[in-house]
């Protein structure tokens, strides 16, 4: 078992840290939020002071925070020796950057990004993708199964970011295909049990269908059943879809459908709706001028 520091005990981090702890390792863990603190300690995570009193001799750090600047911020005043594990989604070159900064003080750092949500933390069984060197992917794999169900090691530093990016654009854009479909049946009149029948088993199928149809009734787990609420935050997907634009622009790949579905899900964020689940953009394709 790890002596573990685990900085950010956020939605996702808290329950990821107690699932740490449930499973044997001594997790110390730090927030700059006192609620998060508070809910982790009442979990059984020891709470340090302050980044470097979690940091303090732990084997592993694990970060999961809100965005590159952060991670790297932490990681500066961090000791040399132990394995980095940032599991928050943020851009490559911040990944890569970070995984630099660890091999200049003779440490050893991994991307390991999620997907599962805020259910999958809770549960254990979240998907980890990860970016790094095979040793440092091996140390780490045993903590990580602590918190998660699968583990893919996606390639050298930055491919689980990359892998990560990728995965969401597919979903942005797809779930905004998905709308614009079940708002064109809605005014050809056909019924949304009858779209559903159909593409759930033709060459329309995708996740954004099968497992959280825009429409209520039609799928049990989906969030339209719930009044959108999240799931995944649309303020969560435009986060990556920004980044997944950023790294389009850096490396000079074509994203014109990307481009897109940053700018509508921009401005559903911007008219209030960042907090709804992100297949509500259905709501935001419907109020479209039509032609
Ligand atoms: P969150 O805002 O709930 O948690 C982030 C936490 O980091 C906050 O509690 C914040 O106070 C803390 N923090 C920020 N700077 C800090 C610092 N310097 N030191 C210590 N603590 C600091 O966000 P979340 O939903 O838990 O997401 C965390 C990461 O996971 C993000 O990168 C997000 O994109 C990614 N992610 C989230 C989900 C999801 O469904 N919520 C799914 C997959 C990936």
């Amino acid at each position: 078992m790890a002596e573990i520091g685990f900085i950010g005990l956020g939605n996702m981090g808290g329950p990821m840290a107690a699932n740490l702890r449930a499973a044997g390792h001594a997790v110390r863990g730090f927030d700059v939020v006192s609620e998060a603190c508070a809910a982790a300690e009442a979990a059984g995570i020891r709470i340090a002071n302050d980044v470097a009193a979690a940091m303090a001799g732990a084997e592993i750090v694990i970060t999961m925070l809100p965005a590159g600047a952060d991670v790297l911020g932490v990681f500066r005043g961090a000791p040399g020796g132990a394995l980095w594990i940032d599991c928050s989604t943020i851009d490559v070159a911040s990944a890569r950057e970070l995984e630099d900064a660890a091999r200049a003080t003779g440490a050893r750092a991994i991307d390991a990004p999620v997907s599962g949500g805020v259910a999958g933390a809770r549960a254990g069984t979240l998907t980890f993708m990860v970016g790094g060197e095979a040793e440092a992917f091996n140390q780490a794999r045993p903590v990580l199964a602590s918190m998660g169900k699968r583990i893919v090691h996606c390639g050298g530093p930055g491919a689980g970011q990359a892998a990560k990016l990728c995965n969401n654009l597919i979903l942005g854009i797809s779930m905004i295909g998905v709308a614009e479909a079940f708002v064109l049946a809605e005014r050809l009149g056909l019924a949304a049990e009858a779209l559903f029948e159909v593409v759930s088993s033709s060459s329309g199928q995708c996740w954004a269908v099968t497992n959280y149809c825009p429409v209520p009734g039609l799928v049990p787990a989906s969030p339209a059943n719930h009044g959108f609420k999240p799931g995944f935050a649309t303020k969560l997907m435009l986060k990556d879809l920004r980044l997944a634009a950023g790294a389009a622009a850096e490396t000079g790949a074509a994203s014109r459908l990307g481009a897109e579905a940053v700018a509508m899900f921009g401005q559903f964020a911007e008219g209030g709706h960042g907090d709804e689940d992100f297949s509500a953009i259905i709501n935001f394709v419907r109020e479209l001028p039509g032609g």
